[in-house]
């Protein structure tokens, strides 16, 4: 399989990666009412699987495709970075975008995927760090930006006011974020520094759930300007957004109400818009439904296309509705593979 292929609509790729349970988590296991039903390696590729699971309560059948498992060690984050992330970044140099979502449940572990923590440092410092040494011998310079979608409504986090821009698409499809911030960065300090202040903007709330759930998108956004070395000086601009979505909940699960339930609603909403977005690129549908949500029509530039894009799909979370048996099958397939 290349991954470097620019020339066709690439393929949104999907992997999985297991979080071990937390020990509050271990006394309150309950009923899952989903259950695996059988692991499949593709014939064609290694690192395929495919995961048929079956919902006890409708007795429908859901397949799902993986790209690739990572276990539950939690230092496999750098494994992570060097085998689905890196080898994104040389595109962004020559003015392709690339998109790496973090999907899965509250408490799931997509923050601690995308930030991670000083010692285990996520996606986002990662790659800020990668580029950066790239960024030495292309000449490139690289700025961030950093908003959130709340209530399918845009937020620049790097302005202390949290100031709404709006989305809009010129007759070439380009998407136009108005107003938003852009802060140039040249070391990893410096990105820490102005990430650490924007974060805390971020809309957070409590749920039922007794955890501090995030009920917005995250959407860092890179982008890198690389003289193209022809005469009149153009640069080449490419562009890497990671994001930290909001959680996925079941309403069935959470008390929410009000707000919340508003909120949720909107999230389950711009999250199904994703996944319809990502199964049309994947299924080579003619027509992708980019303008059913504010987080598909942005993502329209980098996502499909010439665009490349990885969603790391966190699993884990014994208090939500999640494949708890999926994950022990995975655990086990993973560790037959030594
Ligand atoms: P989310 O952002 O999906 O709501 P978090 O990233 O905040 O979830 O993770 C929830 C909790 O689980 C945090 O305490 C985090 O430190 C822990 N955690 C997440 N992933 C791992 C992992 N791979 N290894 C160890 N602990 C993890
Ligand atoms: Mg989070």
């Amino acid at each position: 399989k290349n991954h470097h292929q620019h020339s066709s609509i690439s393929k949104v790729r999907v992997i999985v990666r297991l979080r071990p349970f937390l020990p509050q988590e271990i006394s309150s296991r309950n009923g899952n009412p989903i259950s695996c039903v059988s692991i499949q390696e593709s014939e064609s590729s290694f690192d395929e699987v495919t995961v048929l699971l079956k919902d006890q309560e409708t007795s429908r059948n859901e397949c799902y495709k993986l790209d690739a498992v990572f276990g539950q060690e939690d230092n496999n984050v750098i494994k992570i970075f060097e085998k689905e992330v890196r080898p994104l970044i040389p595109g962004i140099f020559q003015g392709y975008n690339a998109t790496v979502f973090a999907y899965g449940a509250t408490g799931s572990g997509k923050t601690y995927t995308m930030q991670g923590t000083d010692q285990l440092p996520g996606l986002m410092p990662l790659s800020i760090s990668n580029i950066l040494s790239m960024c030495k011998y292309t000449g490139s310079t690289i700025a961030i930006s950093y908003y959130e979608i709340y209530l399918d409504k845009c937020y620049d986090l790097l302005d202390p006011k949290e100031k709404e821009f709006m989305v809009w698409s010129d007759k070439d499809g380009n998407i136009h974020l108005k107003g938003l911030a852009q802060i140039e960065v040249n070391s990893v300090a410096k990105f820490h520094e102005i990430f650490s202040i924007a974060f805390q903007r971020r809309k957070v709330a409590n749920t039922g759930l007794n955890d501090v759930s995030s009920r917005s998108h995250g959407v860092l956004a890179i982008t890198i300007s690389t003289p193209s070395h022809d005469s009149v000086g153009n640069f080449v601009t490419g562009k890497l957004n990671l994001i930290d979505l909001a959680g996925n909940e079941d309403n069935r699960r959470t008390c929410n109400e009000g707000i919340r339930l508003q909120e949720s609603a909107k999230i389950n909403q711009s999250l199904f818009a994703l996944s319809n977005v990502i199964y049309a690129l994947n299924n080579s549908q003619p027509r992708i439904p980019y303008r059913e949500s504010k987080l598909t029509r942005i993502l329209q530039d980098s996502l499909g296309g010439t665009s490349r894009a990885l969603m790391v799909a966190s699993n884990h979370n014994a208090n939500s509705n999640v494949k708890v048996d999926m994950e022990a099958k995975l655990l086990a397939w993973l560790e037959s593979k030594g």
